[in-house]
């Protein structure tokens, strides 16, 4: 039985009161998980404070991003380790991880260590009211213990995403990886021992939310700041633990993303790109879109090309060859999602698609699996196209001019993500300018440059990180006024 430790100050750590990690692909049990009590937390933060008064503190920038580097490279020489870990937690299809989240868990930590040593800061030189001259310059300082509170779907690249700028950035870090999947955060605890990360500095505790390590870290008066991905739901509780000390907060929530799809698109790659942000990851990634609104001329043509798309995914275990879809991550999710599949039903839907669960044969039955579904014929007022259900699925509408569909699209009251697809360029930017997100993508989804602002509006989330963006919440910014 495989034990699932907190990493505290440099030392693997049991605490006894274990739950069980569970396979999402057979329901296996994977392991046990070492709870993190208050008595943990309060050990972490207090590691990762010394930290930071110690040799982590007083390193050159040159030495934290050499050390950076060494992490990155120590992720790939384990690649095959990460990659296990990642997918036996989340039961993705090893082509998905191995192409995305284990590369990029990586590179996290070198671009932000290059951002970090290439960065200039402002300075101005100003005449003083006596004649004179004074210059001001301005310095970045780390913001202090940072709490990173991960959700499960794309554990080691979102957790990365986070730690990699926060310590590059001089920082110390405590992190709470979802109770779901604590493989990969525990792993990374190894990968810092072995190139020499000073101890204290990343830390790790396991545990739930409420009542549990979440609460104690995000409650701790000695964490100066916070950085979460989940729920918005918890974001908003994350934030109220927050408000006590005023201590800072990076949130990226949940999303109800649109997909806009007008009848001058190249269709064949519309259609493509659709199939990958309505199902990629079984439908688990925050960007992607479950309401897809289609220019009425192709609506027909192009509701039973995404349903040819979504039956040909070949739905299976991570290893298998050729698969395009995985399990969902629990049962209890599981359940939620096909609470709404039972909904659309209900409510008149017509299914194109799915709507079930699929068959699988020998252990497998006993995995999380839904089928890839699409719906038309929901009112926009209905809880499937309103609310984030974060499976692999749908809501196909038809749209006949360029205001409706930004209209459609702004009808929520997230703001995360949409993908455009036209050939119009004045349509292009015009959708770009006027839809509330934080991240347009035209002709294209989830395709990403590191340097660039990554985040939400509305109730999507607070800030933007990515490139130099990331440097706003990790330290703060300090001006020095010299009187010559
Ligand atoms: P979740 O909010 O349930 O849990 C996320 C983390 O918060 C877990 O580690 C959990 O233990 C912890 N947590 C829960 N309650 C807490 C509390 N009261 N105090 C402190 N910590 C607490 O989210 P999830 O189910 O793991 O992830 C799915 C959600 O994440 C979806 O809504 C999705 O849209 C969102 N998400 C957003 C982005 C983005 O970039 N905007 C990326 C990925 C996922």
């Amino acid at each position: 039985m495989k034990d699932f430790l907190n990493f505290i100050d440099g030392e693997f750590v049991a605490t006894g009161k274990t739950f069980e990690n569970r396979s999402p692909a057979d329901n296996r049990v994977l392991g046990r998980v070492h709870e993190a009590g208050r008595t943990e937390v309060e050990a972490a933060v207090r590691a990762a404070k010394q930290a930071l008064r110690g040799p982590w503190g007083r390193m050159s920038v040159a030495k934290r991003v050499e050390l950076l580097y060494a992490v990155a490279d120590e992720i790939n020489r384990r690649f095959d380790d990460f990659l296990a870990a990642e997918i036996a937690d989340t039961g993705k299809p090893e082509s998905l991880a191995a192409h995305i989240d284990i590369p990029r868990g990586a590179a996290n930590f070198k671009v932000f260590a290059d951002i970090v040593k290439n960065v200039p800061t402002e300075s101005f030189e100003m005449t003083t009211p006596d004649g004179g001259t004074a210059v001001s310059y301005a310095l970045r300082s780390p913001v202090g213990v940072v709490g990173v509170v991960c959700p499960w779907n794309l554990p080691l690249l979102l957790m990365t995403w986070k730690v990699g700028p926060a310590l590059a950035c001089g920082n110390t870090v405590v992190v709470k990886p979802s109770e779901e999947t604590p493989a990969t955060a525990t792993l990374l605890g190894e990968v810092m021992k072995a190139v020499g990360v000073p101890d204290g500095v990343y830390n790790v505790v396991h545990g739930f939310g409420p009542d549990s390590a979440g609460a104690f870290l995000t409650q701790h008066p000695d964490v100066d700041a916070i950085t979460f991905t989940g729920e918005t739901r918890t974001g908003e509780a994350i934030m109220a633990a927050a408000a006590k000390g005023v201590r800072p907060v990076s949130f990226e929530l949940g999303g109800k993303n649109a997909g806009i799809v007008f009848a001058d698109a190249d269709f064949d790659k519309a259609v493509a790109g659709i199939t990958r942000s309505a199902f990629e990851n079984c439908g688990q990634v925050c960007l992607g879109t479950e309401r897809v609104y289609v220019q009425r001329p192709i609506f027909e043509r192009f509701v039973q090309a995404l349903k040819a798309k979504a039956e040909a995914l070949k739905i299976g275990p991570p290893e298998e060859p050729g698969v395009g879809l995985g399990p969902l991550i629990s049962r209890e999710h599981q359940q939620k999602v096909l609470g709404y599949f039972e909904r659309a039903r209900a409510e008149g839907a017509t299914v194109v698609t799915g709507g079930g669960v699929p068959p699988m044969s020998g252990a497998w039955a006993e995995g999380h699996w839904v089928q890839p579904t699409i719906w038309t014929g929901l009112p926009e007022t209905s809880a499937l196209v309103r609310e984030e259900i974060f499976g692999p699925c749908c809501h196909i509408a038809p749209f006949d001019t360029v205001d409706e569909a930004i209209a459609l699209a702004n009808d929520t009251d997230y703001g995360l993500a949409t993908t455009v697809w036209t050939t119009d360029l004045s349509t292009a930017h015009r959708c770009a300018r006027e839809i509330e997100v934080g991240l347009c993508w035209i002709n294209s989804w989830f395709l990403r440059d590191l340097r660039t602002a990554f985040g939400g509006s509305k109730a999507s989330g607070i800030g933007r990180e990515g490139g130099v963006h990331s440097l706003e919440f990790y330290t703060e910014l300090r001006n020095v006024m010299v009187k010559l």
